[in-house]
């Protein structure tokens, strides 16, 4: 079976067709700036040369169609028609609070997509808009929606309701939602697998770190709490987000005269490595100046490390224990100093990191020692992979 994974939001479709038999890619892109001047199409089918098409697409059904037409290109496709695209599967950042799996898409889904705007404006209104113009190119063909906030409504409600009145959780549903579930499920599944563990009887620290970076504990195969909150705003210092900060400091940026919406932005765009370094929100740039000797750039990533290493001791403390660590994402697969930032000091909970291992590159592999009583590992996400799955396993059982 092929399917379709598709990752849309207000301007983009990011695409990739994965062949089920043997979980390999057969062709990807990514339609930019739709509705916007100069849109394009990035397409790339395995093996063969990539094209780029430049041309208006207006609307997700006028990008859909133009991937629709690469994938079936005789020259730069990957199937010869249409019917060989057997399922979509969507990924939706926000679900709210009733999407608790991945499900086939109908209408109530498609109302609880529309509730769960209010939480991520951007992705979730053009999520629909890519849920909506695949049925309209593609009737007939049957369509799952994967939430990133789905793994997260296991988290007991001491660890999901805020501390403030009860009735903005009873009456507008303000609570931990958390993100990057998909990556979490995924990468803390391959970990118990690599490492030989039974996920039904492990406590695994998940730390996504990418230029949005999200920590989970899961206990037994299910998220019991993440970093990030209501909206992806809260937690670990991110590329430009602050992470957890005391909401007074809101009340001081806006002494300026600052609208509140300014102050979010400030939280949400000017602040994280970019804010404390005023360099970059890119950890390259941080890392590289930092060994240049930038005092404000060793600064912020030593925030950075800081911060994930205090919540790994709050998640060994929520999950009693910790049988294992797993870096994923842009800066954890790949940033070897961030890694060993984060796990020096931890001795004390049993995590030997082998400076050697940690050296290493590829898309799985162990950098703690041996002996080491917490077992830390690399994992490179998948989360469209993972879509895939959802969508095979939830359309076979149709
Ligand atoms: P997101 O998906 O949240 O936008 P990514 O997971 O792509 O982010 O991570 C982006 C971050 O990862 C950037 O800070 C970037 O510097 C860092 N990064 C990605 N690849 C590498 C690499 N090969 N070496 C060093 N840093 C990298």
């Amino acid at each position: 079976m092929n399917i379709l994974v598709v990752n849309a939001g207000s301007s983009s479709m990011k695409y990739q067709l994965i062949n089920m038999d043997d979980e390999t890619v057969m062709a990807k892109g990514n339609a930019e700036r739709i509705g916007i001047e100069g849109s394009k199409l990035v397409h790339r089918a395995t093996g063969k040369d990539p094209v780029e098409v430049v041309q208006p697409m207006s609307n997700h059904t006028e990008a859909i169609r133009l991937i629709m037409k690469e994938l079936t290109d005789p020259e730069h496709g990957a199937v010869s028609d249409m019917s060989q695209i057997h399922a979509v599967g969507h990924r939706i950042v926000h679900g709210g609070d009733k999407m608790t799996k991945s499900v086939i898409v109908d209408d109530y889904v498609k109302s609880e997509i529309e509730k769960a705007i209010a939480w991520a404006p951007l992705h979730n209104g053009g999520a629909l808009m890519g849920i909506e113009a695949c049925e309209n190119v593609m009737p007939g063909v049957p369509m799952v929606t994967v939430f990133d906030t789905a793994f997260h409504q296991t988290i007991p409600d001491y660890a999901h309701v805020y501390g403030i009145p009860y009735k903005y959780y009873a009456e507008n549903r303000i609570r931990r939602y958390g993100a990057h579930g998909t990556s979490h499920r995924y990468v803390s599944q391959r970990c118990a697998q690599f490492l030989g563990l039974p996920l039904e009887n492990s406590r695994i620290i998940s730390c996504h770190v990418g230029n949005g970076g999200s920590i989970t504990a899961v206990k037994n195969g299910q998220s019991v709490d993440t970093s990030m909150g209501l909206t992806p705003l809260e937690g670990i210092l991110m590329g430009s987000r602050s992470g957890d900060v005391d909401p007074t400091v809101v009340e001081f940026i806006m002494r300026d005269g600052k609208t509140i919406q300014e102050a979010m932005d400030v939280l949400n765009k000017q602040s994280g490595l970019l804010g404390v370094s005023g360099v970059s929100s890119d950890m390259r740039d941080i890392v590289s100046t930092a060994q240049q000797g930038n005092a404000r750039s060793q600064l912020a990533l030593n925030i950075f490390n800081y911060r994930i290493r205090k919540y790994i001791g709050a998640y060994a403390a929520a999950m009693g224990g910790v049988d294992a660590i797993v870096f994923t994402a842009g800066i954890g697969e790949n940033v070897q100093v961030v890694r060993e930032g984060v796990l020096q000091g931890l001795e004390w909970m049993g995590v030997k990191l082998d400076p050697e291992r940690n050296k290493q590159r590829g898309d799985e592999f162990l950098i703690s020692t041996d002996d080491s009583p917490v077992k830390v590992v690399v994992i490179a996400t998948n989360e469209e992979l993972m879509i895939a799955r959802d969508t095979l396993a939830l359309v076979s059982a149709q």
